[in-house]
């Protein structure tokens, strides 16, 4: 790669937003994507085609490849015309840099969400009205959980159906996802870095991802906590920038999610654990702009 995409910008008036991003419909945007040549001196160009959340192709920007060089380790930023987002939904962008140091090749690209456009308040998605309150209340631990008295499969069961889990992606949780449960984690776990008293956790090995968790602790809610770990390892660096962007204003403005953590910090202790607490709390009732970045679950 001898040019790469280093900003992907969305102005919207005097505001500046990295993308992937959530907006309020009707809004006007512009799309600045910046770039920085690695290699000699060299001319470069960009072409993007943005697609609505029906998958229309509706903006199409292309650049000529410029008659000046940019210098090694150099930027430039491309610019597009007005976009104007009056469909709600997930809009993405299709982008490909060019260079030129004799032939024009294709250098970078990015192809992916650009932004969700939906109003702040919940809509009721779900064929369950809403509960009042914390959606998914904890459920508390049962101390007289043991190898032999649980049912594994019913309670991933009530997981899936409790959060309306959609059906296609059923066996990803149940057989792609390695989950086991132990009632004393194994010394290779423990040597991982994982703490014998620990309820639950998840990592990623041999190009799976795995659920450990110890039967006290196996209910529906830890459950959701743990596979939303494993949801957002599926998502991109790009989508996990946007997510704490979007997620960075709504912990704030959100009722149900201030109602969370008026009642339970935890989610609080970083981006990555307030992703599973929202979506073990809230579930499928976590506000619209939140659920593109809750991949296989939503
Ligand atoms: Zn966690």
């Amino acid at each position: 790669m001898t040019a790469k995409i280093t900003n992907k910008i969305l102005s919207l008036g005097s505001q500046q937003i990295e993308f992937p991003t959530s907006l309020t419909p009707g809004a006007n945007v512009t799309i600045t994507v910046g770039a920085q040549n690695l290699g000699d001196p060299a001319a470069l160009a960009i072409e993007w085609v943005v697609s609505t959340p029906d998958g229309n192709p509706t903006l199409h920007y292309k650049t000529q490849i410029a008659d000046y060089l940019i210098r090694t380790n150099g930027k430039h930023y491309f610019a597009g015309p007005v976009l104007v987002l009056d469909t709600e939904g997930q809009w993405n962008i299709n982008i490909a840099l060019f260079t030129s140091e004799g032939n024009v090749i294709q250098t970078d690209s990015y192809n992916g969400p650009l932004v969700y456009v939906g109003n702040a308040i919940s809509k009721e998605t779900s064929t369950i009205p809403k509960p009042a309150g914390i959606p998914h209340p904890e459920e508390s631990m049962n101390p007289s959980a043991t190898l032999t008295n649980i049912n594994v499969n019913e309670i991933i069961n009530k997981w899936l159906t409790g959060w309306e889990v959609p059906n296609e992606h059923w066996t990803y949780w149940k057989s792609t996802i390695d989950l086991q449960v132990y009632a004393i984690y194994p010394a290779s776990l423990i040597a991982m870095g994982l703490k014998p008293d620990t309820p639950a956790g998840t990592w990623e090995s041999g190009g799976r991802r795995h659920l450990a968790i110890k039967p006290q602790w196996l209910n529906p809610g830890v459950i959701a906590h743990e596979q939303a770990h494993n949801s957002y390892a599926l998502l991109t660096s790009d989508q996990k920038v946007g997510y704490s962007n979007v997620y960075s204003t709504l912990k704030n403005s959100d009722p149900t999610i201030r109602l969370l953590y008026s009642k339970n910090q935890y989610g609080l202790t970083n981006d990555v654990e307030g992703h599973a607490e929202v979506y073990r709390y809230i579930g499928q009732w976590m506000p619209e702009q939140l659920k593109i970045f809750y991949p296989r679950l939503l």
